[in-house]
C-alpha cells in the first residue's frame, strides 16, 4: 500500500524539478528576445498615427504639454469633461508616464496615464466624442527566488531600491511574531524568498506577494507559507499553523519604525537591556511605540519611576508596561480597547531614566514574566477541508527551495531570472491522492 502512494509523489517531484530547469533556461533567453524588440522613441510614427510617449515632468501640466506638441486646446477641454468622474486631469503628477496618440491633422485619437502602479486612465475617441475609462495594469506574474544575508540590517540586506524595501518590510511582517527584526538579528543569518514579480513588457516593476520565506536567525530557522482559503488569506508554518500569536514579538514594530527613520540612518534600537525584570530598548525619543497584542488600556499616566506609562491587560492574565513615554497616542486613555499592532505612544525618557528608552514587561497573574516564556497561543490553524490543498502548496515551494537556483540581493542583475507561475497553479491542480465522489 505504501509503494502505491509513493511512487506518484516522487514522479511530481521529478516533472516539478523539470518544469523549473526548462523555465530557467526559457528565463535565461528572455533578455536576449528583448533586445530585438524596438525601442520606444518620444514621437514614433505608424501610418497615419503618431504617438508621444513620455513622463510628466516637474511643473508640466496638460496644457503645456499640449502647446509643446501643437496639439489642439478645444480636445483638451474635450478630454477633460470626458475624464472629470473617473481621474481628474489636474491630479497629473511628476514621474508619472502617459503616451498621446494623434492622427497627421494632431486630432487626438487616445490619451494613456499611469495614475498608480496598479491604474491606467486611458481617453480614446469615439466617433466625435471622448470616453473615459480605467484599467487595471496587465502584469505578467513570474516568481523569483532571491536569497540574502544580514550583515547590518535587514532592509540594507534586502536591497537599495524602493521596491526591496517593501519587499523587507512585507519579511518583517510576516515573521513579527516571532523575530524582533530590530534587536534580534545577528551577522551570518540568512534567508531565502519565493516571491510574485510584476513585469510589463518584459521589465521587472514590483513584488506581489511573498509566497515563501525562510529566514535562519541566530541559527534558527523559521518557513512561512502563504495561503489562501475562504476569501482569506495568511501565513503558516509547514504543519498548517498560523504564524499569529497572542503577543508580538517586540512593542517596537520594525515597519512603524522604519517608515519614522529615513533610511540613511537606520539604527533606529541602539541597544537593547535586561538589566531587570523587564526590557530596556535604547531608542531616540519619538520611536512609536506599538501595543504587543489586542487588550484593554488599563492605566495611561504619570507612575513614578515608569514616568509616562501605559499598562495593557490581555487575555489569560497577561498584562503589558511601556514605560518612560515622551507622550501618549492622541485618543489613549484608561477604558480604551487596542487591537495588536496599534500605535500607543512614543519613546521617551520620563520618570527614573537616564536616556531615552522604553521600558517593556510582561507580567502574569502582577507577577513580571520573560516575555520570550510565555506560551504565545497561535492563530487559526489551516482548516482540516484545506490540508491536502496547503500539502501540495508546500510541497512546489519546497521543491522550489530544493531544485531551484536562488539569486543573492547584491547580483542587480537577479530580476531577470525568475520561474514560471504555472510551478504554483500546477502544484494547486496536482490530482488529489483520495478522490471523493461527485
Ligand atoms: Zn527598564
Amino acid at each position: 500500500m505504501n509503494r502505491a502512494v509513493k511512487a506518484p509523489k516522487g514522479k511530481i517531484i521529478l516533472g516539478l524539478a523539470l518544469i523549473i530547469v526548462l523555465s530557467m533556461f526559457f528565463s535565461l533567453y528572455q533578455p536576449l528576445i528583448n533586445l530585438f524588440k524596438d525601442k520606444t522613441s518620444p514621437v514614433s510614427e505608424t501610418l497615419a498615427l503618431k504617438s508621444i510617449n513620455n513622463t510628466i515632468e516637474k511643473g508640466e501640466t496638460l496644457s503645456t504639454i499640449f502647446t509643446k506638441y501643437g496639439l489642439r486646446m478645444e480636445e483638451l477641454f474635450a478630454m477633460k469633461s470626458a475624464a472629470a468622474s473617473i481621474h481628474p486631469l489636474r491630479q497629473l503628477h511628476p514621474g508619472k508616464s502617459y503616451s498621446i496618440v494623434f492622427d497627421e491633422q494632431n486630432c487626438i485619437n487616445s490619451f494613456t496615464y499611469g495614475i498608480d502602479d496598479d491604474t491606467i486612465l486611458k481617453i480614446e475617441r469615439v466617433d466625435d466624442c471622448f470616453q473615459a475609462h480605467k484599467y487595471n495594469i496587465p502584469y505578467e506574474t513570474r516568481i523569483l527566488t532571491i536569497n540574502g544575508s544580514i550583515n547590518d540590517n535587514l532592509i540594507a540586506a534586502v536591497g537599495t531600491e524602493k521596491e526591496d524595501y517593501l519587499l523587507a518590510l512585507q519579511v518583517a511582517d510576516i515573521l513579527a511574531w516571532d523575530i524582533d527584526f530590530t534587536t534580534d538579528l545577528r551577522t551570518g543569518d540568512s534567508f531565502r524568498i519565493i516571491a510574485e514579480g510584476l513585469y510589463l513588457d518584459g521589465e521587472f516593476k514590483k513584488y506581489g506577494k511573498i509566497l515563501s520565506v525562510e529566514f535562519i536567525n541566530n541559527n534558527q530557522p523559521y518557513t512561512a507559507y502563504f495561503f489562501e482559503h475562504d476569501g482569506k488569506f495568511d501565513y503558516y508554518d509547514a504543519a498548517g499553523n498560523s504564524l499569529r500569536k497572542a503577543f508580538l514579538k517586540a512593542p517596537l514594530s520594525f515597519r512603524r519604525i522604519s517608515s519614522y527613520f529615513s533610511k540613511k540612518r537606520f539604527h533606529p534600537v541602539l541597544k537593547i537591556y535586561r538589566p531587570h525584570h523587564g526590557i530596556d530598548y535604547a531608542a531616540a525619543t519619538g520611536t512609536p511605540v506599538s501595543a504587543v497584542g489586542d487588550g484593554k488600556i488599563t492605566f495611561a499616566g504619570r507612575k513614578g519611576a515608569y514616568g509616562n506609562l501605559i499598562i495593557i491587560t490581555h487575555n489569560n492574565g497577561y498584562k503589558t508596561y511601556y514605560g518612560h513615554l515622551s507622550r501618549f497616542r492622541k485618543g489613549i486613555r484608561q477604558g480604551i480597547r487596542v487591537k495588536q499592532g496599534d500605535l500607543i505612544g512614543y519613546v521617551g525618557a520620563t520618570g527614573l531614566a537616564t536616556g531615552p528608552h522604553l521600558h517593556y514587561e510582561m507580567r502574569r497573574s502582577d507577577t513580571p514574566i520573560n516575555p520570550s516564556s510565555v506560551k504565545n497561543i497561535a492563530g487559526k490553524p489551516i482548516p482540516s477541508s484545506q490540508k491536502a490543498e496547503f500539502k501540495r502548496m508546500t510541497l512546489a515551494l519546497n521543491t522550489i527551495f530544493t531544485a531551484a537556483v536562488f539569486f543573492d540581493t547584491k547580483d542587480t542583475e537577479r530580476k531577470k531570472y525568475s520561474l514560471h507561475p504555472s510551478l504554483i497553479a500546477e502544484a494547486n491542480s496536482l490530482p488529489q491522492t483520495k478522490k471523493q465522489g461527485g
